[in-house]
């Protein structure tokens, strides 16, 4: 299902599930935003939408968290109280906050996230503090980086070749070689074109083609973007990883952010989109 926010008098949308997280995360939208269902017109704040299954009136709707609410011995009776219509058989769902079972028919998700209707004021809450949620950032692992490289190493290498083979031509016609000039200029073409490229799409698209083609993508730990000059940064934080059997890059196979060298020293990580 697709949804729909407001961005003052603007409707922002469709975005999936998924968008909306990292939204809320990267703070562009809170548990205020009115939100609606793709297939609705009943605008509503967030918060209130926030794992509410079937649609019902305000009135119906659990009472607002406040800031420091734990979850209460009566929240948590009304969580395991039964519900009016009685489903037998229904599997049952492990609370994703409290790690309690419930029914299917008494936890929401949000998220790939199971929360209990305990929970479910403390998780909004949460959610409004933009705290960051286990599962929206989904680290990209080693192999489908290495296959990103290899797309952007075939870009870039192109890249190379249509400048420098012409150079090549021109230089050979010429009686006396390869001049010092050139040399130093195929040699700065080859350092600069990757320096270029990662910069320009990493700081304008948090992705270079090749990692957009993996659906990846390079941002701060909080999710957010990285800036242009945090992404040049990283290019030569990079050539250390690059050093030493490329140990820098295996890193991301044992991290459990799956963070390489480059990543630690610039603090980034690459997500799944
Ligand atoms: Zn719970």
């Amino acid at each position: 299902m697709s949804w729909f926010f407001m961005d003052g008098e603007q409707e922002i949308g469709p975005v999936s599930k998924a968008e909306l997280g990292e939204l809320i995360k990267t703070r562009r939208i809170d548990g205020r935003t009115m939100v609606r269902a793709e297939s609705s017109d009943a605008w509503r704040p967030l918060a209130e939408m926030v794992g509410s299954k079937t649609p019902r009136t305000p009135s119906g709707a659990s009472p607002p968290a406040t800031a420091n609410e734990a979850p209460s011995e009566s929240g948590q009776a009304q969580a395991v109280a039964p519900s009016p219509v009685a489903v037998p058989n229904v599997a049952s769902r492990v609370c994703s906050q409290c790690g309690r079972s419930f029914p299917q028919d008494q936890v929401v998700t949000f998220d790939n996230q199971v929360i209990c209707a305990a929970c479910k004021p403390m998780f909004v809450q949460r959610l409004r503090e933009g705290v960051t949620l286990p599962g929206i950032l989904t680290y990209a692992g080693f192999w489908i980086r290495a296959g990103a490289k290899i797309i952007d190493g075939l870009i870039m290498a192109a890249l190379q070749y249509a400048i420098l083979i012409p150079m090549g031509f021109l230089a050979f016609s010429s009686t006396d070689g390869p001049g010092i000039g050139l040399i130093l200029f195929s040699q700065l073409i080859s350092i600069g074109i990757p320096l270029a490229y990662n910069t320009f799409f990493i700081g304008r698209f948090a992705a270079t083609p090749g990692k957009m083609a993996c659906r990846l993508k390079v941002v701060a730990p909080d999710g957010d973007r990285i800036s242009y000059l945090r992404a040049l940064g990283r290019n030569f934080a990079e050539m250390i990883s690059g050093m030493i059997l490329a140990i820098g890059y295996l890193m991301a196979a044992f991290d459990e952010e799956k963070r390489t060298l480059h990543d630690r020293v610039c603090s980034t990580r690459v997500i799944h989109k």
